[in-house]
C-alpha cells in the first residue's frame, strides 16, 4: 500500500491575531508532519490577498502550502497571475474549485465549472501544479442526480486532476460507495475524506445545511440533546470522529485532509487516538 497522506486545512485570518493564533495553530500541527497545509479561497476573490499571504508565511516557515483556487467570477487573466504568483513562490499543489457566487455578484466570469478551471491550469502550467479538487460523496447540492455528480466529477479529473479532497460526511458507506461507482467510470486518482471535527453542534448545522453535508439524525439528536453541555457534545464527536476515521482508514482510504477551522486541539486528539505517526 501506498503512503497515507495527511494534510491540514486553514481559512486566512482577517486580523493581526488570527495571524498570529494561525501561527501557533501551525506550530502544534507541524509535529505530526502533514504532507501540506492548504488555505481556502473565497470564492469572487474576497480572500485572495489573505489567502496568498497566508500561503507566503507557511512557505516561509519551510512547510508545504496548497493555496484553493474559485474560479467563479473570475476571469482567465486574474486566475493566470495568480498561477503565475503561486509559482514564483515556489508552490507546487493547488486545490482548484469552482467555488460559489457571493451573493450581491452578478457575473459568473469567464469559468463555469471545476473542470474549465484544471482546464486551464494545465494549459497554462504543464506538469507543474499536482492539482486536487473536490468531491462529495453525499452529491453537490446543486448537482441533477448523483449521477449526473459522478460524471461531472469523472470529467474534473480527466481535465487534468491528480486527486481528490471530498466534502465532510459521517457517514463511511457514502465514502466508499463514492470510490466505487468512480471506479467503474475509469477514475484512478485518489480520493482522500475530508473530515470535519466536531465542536459546536449549531456551527456545524449551519455548515451542513449550506453545504449539504448530511448529519446523520442519531447523531443530531444526541448533540441537540447535549444542549449547552459543549463539554459531552466534544466528547461525543471526538468518539464519533475518531471511529469514521479509523474505518476509513482500515476501509484503504489513501489518507485524510482535516478541516481545522484554523484550530487544532481536536485534530491532534483525533491524531493521537489513532495512533498515526
Ligand atoms: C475540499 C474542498 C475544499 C473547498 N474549498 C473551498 C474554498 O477554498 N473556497 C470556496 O469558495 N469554496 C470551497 N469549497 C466549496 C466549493 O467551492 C463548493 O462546493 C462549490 O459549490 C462547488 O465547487 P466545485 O469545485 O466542486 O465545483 P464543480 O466541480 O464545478 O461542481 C459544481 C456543480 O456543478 C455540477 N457540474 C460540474 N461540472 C459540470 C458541467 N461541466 N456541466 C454541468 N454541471 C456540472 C456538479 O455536478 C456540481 O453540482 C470547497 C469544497 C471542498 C470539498
Amino acid at each position: 500500500m501506498s503512503k497515507q497522506l495527511f494534510s491540514f486545512e486553514f481559512f486566512p485570518p482577517q486580523t493581526p491575531e488570527g495571524v498570529t493564533k494561525l501561527a501557533a495553530t501551525r506550530m502544534q500541527l507541524v509535529p505530526l508532519k502533514p504532507e501540506f497545509f492548504s488555505v481556502t479561497f473565497g470564492a469572487g476573490g474576497s480572500t485572495q490577498d489573505r489567502t496568498l499571504e497566508t500561503i507566503r508565511q507557511i512557505k516561509a516557515e519551510g512547510y508545504n502550502a496548497a493555496p484553493h483556487l474559485s474560479c467563479v467570477g473570475s476571469t482567465r487573466e486574474n486566475i493566470r497571475a495568480m498561477l503565475n504568483a503561486y509559482k514564483n513562490m515556489g508552490i507546487n499543489r493547488i486545490v482548484a474549485l469552482r467555488g460559489d457566487l457571493p451573493s450581491g455578484m452578478a457575473s459568473i466570469g469567464e469559468f463555469q465549472y471545476a473542470n474549465e478551471l484544471v482546464e486551464f491550469i494545465r494549459a497554462e502550467t504543464g506538469d507543474h501544479f499536482h492539482i486536487e479538487v473536490a468531491a462529495y460523496p453525499e452529491v453537490h447540492p446543486q448537482a441533477k442526480s448523483a449521477q449526473d455528480d459522478l460524471a461531472n466529477f469523472a470529467r474534473k479529473v480527466k481535465a487534468g486532476a491528480d486527486s481528490a479532497i471530498t466534502q465532510y460526511f459521517y457517514n463511511a458507506d457514502a465514502y466508499f460507495n463514492f470510490v466505487e461507482a468512480v471506479r467503474k467510470l475509469g477514475v484512478s486518482a485518489p480520493v482522500v475524506p475530508g473530515i470535519m471535527p466536531i465542536l459546536k453542534f449549531s456551527q456545524l448545522a449551519r455548515f451542513s445545511d449550506n453545504c449539504g453535508a448530511e448529519i446523520p439524525r442519531w447523531m443530531r439528536k444526541t448533540m441537540e440533546g447535549y444542549g449547552d453541555d459543549t463539554e459531552s457534545i466534544r466528547a461525543f464527536g471526538l468518539d464519533v470522529v475518531t471511529r469514521l476515521c479509523e474505518q476509513l482508514l482500515a476501509g484503504g482510504a489513501p489518507g485524510l485532509h482535516f478541516y481545522t477551522l484554523n484550530q487544532p486541539a481536536l485534530s491532534v486528539e483525533i491524531w493521537n487516538r489513532l495512533k498515526l505517526k
